[in-house]
């Protein structure tokens, strides 16, 4: 999804931002880049190809020698970024977090009217750009920032950097988060507050959907009211998040252990242990364990020595053997026991199938519970924050192969009180191989989480509540097609 930060100092700002952002390895595996305005007020870019090599390797060497009191980074999922440019406004940098649905027919407007794009890599219009030539089109910078939310169909939240300070804009359905942090001296906006406890910063708040705020030398200054309401995406706090981290005052790890909870109250299973998948699920199974005064006990221990999570092969085959590599069972503590395994979620299931269960039952478990944290995975997210296609998605696999066709409307698959549900997750129990298989409820998930239902994005299970644009333009778009095996 992209993790976006940025920073204002009386004093040099390079440490704070270099930091900063690698606390957003997390969310992107493409490129890392800072931006930061030198002594003359111009802005200078840095953007580094991370897909094979952390943030901290390729930034670390040199940042000593850059002297800057205001700068900003990113930890990219797709395009390079920030980038920088010469306006009517002065010189900026920007950076962007989410997703424009209609890119092709806003570029093409642009370039009608005769603006010209430079970043285009083998035909794809680079987001942040078009961003950023969206807001020059405004009289002045919040106008720009807001007649672009008023163009694009999708959701956008970013950081502006002019050599005055740094505007910093949440996407109007708040999709994803931001939040301001300061210290003495210092003032941050980041999207995972994880980013603030070490460099010594405490939350000041969460920025409102739609609200833009300037951060200067003078403090903040409120450039656009937030509005109220926000449909922050849900998976943030079942898997994409860091633990440390908070979102609209409700902290992830906390979220997780709820859920764990929930899961436990409502299974039957006797186990002998509790366990997660490292990293989401661990804390998925403290929770479970919490709750059913299970033992929580390591059967999988995540082997982290050169596995930065950023690391990210182009190769299946490399990948798959990376997957492989990463988790150890430990049989001193799988032999003989029955096993509670809760994990964040369920995509395609073959990680889970070829690699976890079967190194548990090698190990010796006897018994192997699945306990997702979440409801089955039904539609791709929308926003681009976690990117997959309904062909990846085991729960799509299992209707096509029950039904024997792709079908359309999957609302009875939905409903974990109909039989057909219950013979979508026996299919995939099957295809796991494990002894039990039980999902996450919606409702008790979004209680884990604490926020009314509509302020949260559930597309990915349920397969509406997104803004009506984004809907409309979904539905015009050529259908998927799912190839039943
Ligand atoms: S569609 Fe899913 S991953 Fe995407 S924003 Fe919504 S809940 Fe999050």
């Amino acid at each position: 999804m992209s993790g976006l930060f940025g920073v204002i100092s009386t004093n040099n700002c390079i440490s704070s931002l270099y930091y900063g952002t690698d606390y957003h390895t997390h969310l992107g595996t493409e490129y890392g880049g800072i931006a930061f305005i030198e002594k003359n007020g111009q802005p200078v870019k840095k953007i580094h190809d991370i897909k094979n090599s952390q943030f901290k390797s390729k930034f670390y060497e040199g940042s000593d020698k850059i002297k800057s009191h205001l700068g900003i980074g990113v930890i990219s999922d797709r395009d390079p970024q920030p980038l920088t440019f010469e306006s009517k406004f002065g010189a900026f940098a920007i950076c962007c977090a989410g997703l424009v649905a209609n890119k092709e027919h806003l570029a093409k407007e642009l370039i009608e009217k005769g603006v010209t794009f430079s970043e285009i890599d083998r035909g794809d219009i680079n987001t942040t750009e078009l961003v950023a030539h969206l807001i020059n089109e405004g009289k002045s910078i919040t106008y720009g920032i807001e007649r672009m939310y008023e163009k694009i169909i999708g959701s956008i939240s970013l950081l502006l950097l002019t050599k005055n300070g740094i505007y910093c804009a949440r996407d109007r359905n708040g999709v994803t988060p931001l939040a301001i942090g300061q210290k003495t001296g210092e003032t941050a906006v980041a999207s995972e507050t994880c980013a603030f406890p070490n460099l010594g910063f405490t939350v000041k708040k969460y920025v409102a959907p739609g609200e833009i705020v300037f951060l200067s030398k003078k403090g903040l200054e409120g450039k656009k009211k937030g509005r109220p309401g926000s449909k922050i995406c849900a998976f943030l706090w079942v898997y994409t998040g860091f633990p440390a981290s908070t979102y609209e005052g409700i902290n992830v790890e906390k979220v997780r252990e709820n859920c764990g909870m929930f899961l436990a109250k409502r299974d039957t299973v006797q186990a002998d242990l509790v366990s997660g998948i490292p990293d989401s699920g661990v804390a998925h199974a403290i929770g479970y364990a919490m709750e059913s005064k299970m033992p929580y006990r390591r059967v999988l221990i995540k082997y982290t020595p050169g596995y930065g999570r950023s690391y990210t092969p182009l190769s299946q085959e490399l990948r798959d053997r990376i997957a492989l590599m990463k988790l150890i069972a430990n049989d001193a503590i799988a032999q003989g026991n029955k096993v509670v395994l809760c994990e964040d979620s369920i995509v395609r299931g073959t990680q889970l199938k070829n690699f976890t269960v079967m190194k548990l039952m090698q190990a010796g478990a006897k018994e192997v519970h699945v306990r997702p944290a979440c409801p089955p995975l039904m539609f791709p997210c929308v926003y681009n924050l976690s990117t997959r296609t309904i062909q990846e998605l085991v729960a799509r696999r299992a209707i096509c192969a029950l039904e024997g066709k792709d079908v359309e409307d999957v609302s009875e698959y939905l409903n974990p009180t109909s039989e057909k549900y219950h013979r979508m997750v026996e299919w995939i129990r099957k295809d796991l191989g494990v002894t039990s298989l039980q999902y996450q409820l919606l409702d008790d998930m979004v209680e884990a989480i604490g926020l009314p239902k509509e302020r949260l994005c559930l597309y990915c299970w349920i397969g509406k509540g997104v803004q009506k644009n984004l809907q409309s333009y979904q539905e015009t778009r050529p259908k998927e097609i799912l190839t039943c095996e």
